[in-house]
């Protein structure tokens, strides 16, 4: 069995975007990377002009009518951030753009700014009309943020242009964000091979394990990819609305195994707020999902092992 692999990279939304054919494909190529780009222009918070920029210049003043895709992509956002006791807020911009974890400028911000930004953040003050695919932010400081999620809304999307173009075996990385479509061609058993990277290494790429899957998502979201260190804190970009504070916990890194990148994006921030006894409860209901947790003490929890195959390669760590 001889495969030849075609990959294809470009930094973009603030990684390395990577796509892997097995056939050569120029056309869908450059569809698939023009697809990213108008995407990310609508989405994102991290230029000046975007859909969501405009919605965010309009708060407290009047709602903004968006296309289908961002309102469609806001709601589902927005109902999940009303969930009880969901950690996940898309409008937790406000403290995203305090703390500028991940870009030049971060810092502890001052306790009385943090207080200050807590009281825009309320998801509850956000207003949707399906009718007009409008989105009203009721206070003036609020500011929407998708950055947990854009990946994995882009990656489905990339699969379905992929689909499109008649390619079915296929992977994409968008940094953190994999997502496979149908089974590998270089795997005798037809398995993706994923890697699982040991947080915090000082060896670039070193693994903990191997997360092996058939057309499915993986996303991982972990400390340890955009954090800054003060006072041998680590700050990293996952953050509590109720303290204000990077989210603690035992965590290093949650991986989620699921159908859709959207759902592992969800989910990854979800779960990572709810350690691992809730997710066992949560994912009771849920055996199309699974998920890897990798604890600060070393060890290696996975809830619904079904969905995948694991395999360790780091003895530093165990799997309990
Ligand atoms: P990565 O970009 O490393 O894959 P995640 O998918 O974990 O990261 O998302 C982190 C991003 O989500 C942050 O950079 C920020 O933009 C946003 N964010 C931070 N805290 C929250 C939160 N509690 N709820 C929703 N989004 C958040
Ligand atoms: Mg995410």
């Amino acid at each position: 069995m001889h495969h030849s692999r075609y990959e294809y990279t470009q930094a973009m939304m603030g990684t390395t975007v990577s796509l892997m054919l097995f056939e050569p494909n120029e056309t869908v190529v450059q569809h698939v990377f023009n697809t990213i780009n108008q995407l990310e222009n609508k989405l994102t918070v991290n230029r000046p002009v975007s859909e969501v920029m405009s919605i965010n210049n309009a708060a407290g003043k009047h709602p903004i009518r968006v296309s289908h895709a961002v309102y469609s992509l806001i709601e589902q956002a927005w109902k999940v951030s009303l969930m009880p006791d969901s950690c996940f807020n898309v409008a937790i911009g406000p403290l995203v753009k305090l703390w500028k974890i991940g870009f030049s400028g971060h810092q502890v911000p001052d306790p009385e700014q943090i207080v200050e930004k807590k009281s825009l953040i309320d998801p509850n003050d956000i207003e949707l009309d399906p009718n007009s695919c409008s989105v009203f932010l009721k206070k003036v400081g609020m500011e929407i943020d998708l950055g947990a999620i854009a990946k994995g809304y882009i990656a489905d999307v990339i699969k379905l242009v992929l689909q499109q173009h008649k390619v079915y075996q296929a992977i994409i990385n968008l940094g953190g964000n994999v997502l496979t479509i149908g089974d590998s061609p270089i795997d005798a058993e037809g398995y993706w091979h994923i890697g699982l990277k040991k947080p915090f290494s000082s060896v670039e790429n070193e693994l903990v394990g191997l997360i092996k899957v058939k057309n499915k998502s993986v996303v991982t979201s972990g400390i340890y990819e955009r954090y800054f260190i003060e006072n041998q804190h680590v700050y990293h970009h996952i953050l509590d609305s109720k303290t204000g504070y990077p989210l603690d916990n035992e965590l290093e890194s949650i991986t989620v195994i699921s159908d859709t990148s959207l759902e592992g994006d969800i989910y990854s921030t979800i779960l990572y707020g709810f350690g691992i006894e809730k997710t066992k409860q949560l994912l009771k209901n849920q055996q199309n999902l699974s998920a890897i947790f990798l604890l600060k003490d070393k060890t290696i929890k996975i809830v619904n092992p079904d969905n995948f195959a694991f395999e360790l390669l780091n003895r530093e760590y165990q799997v309990i």
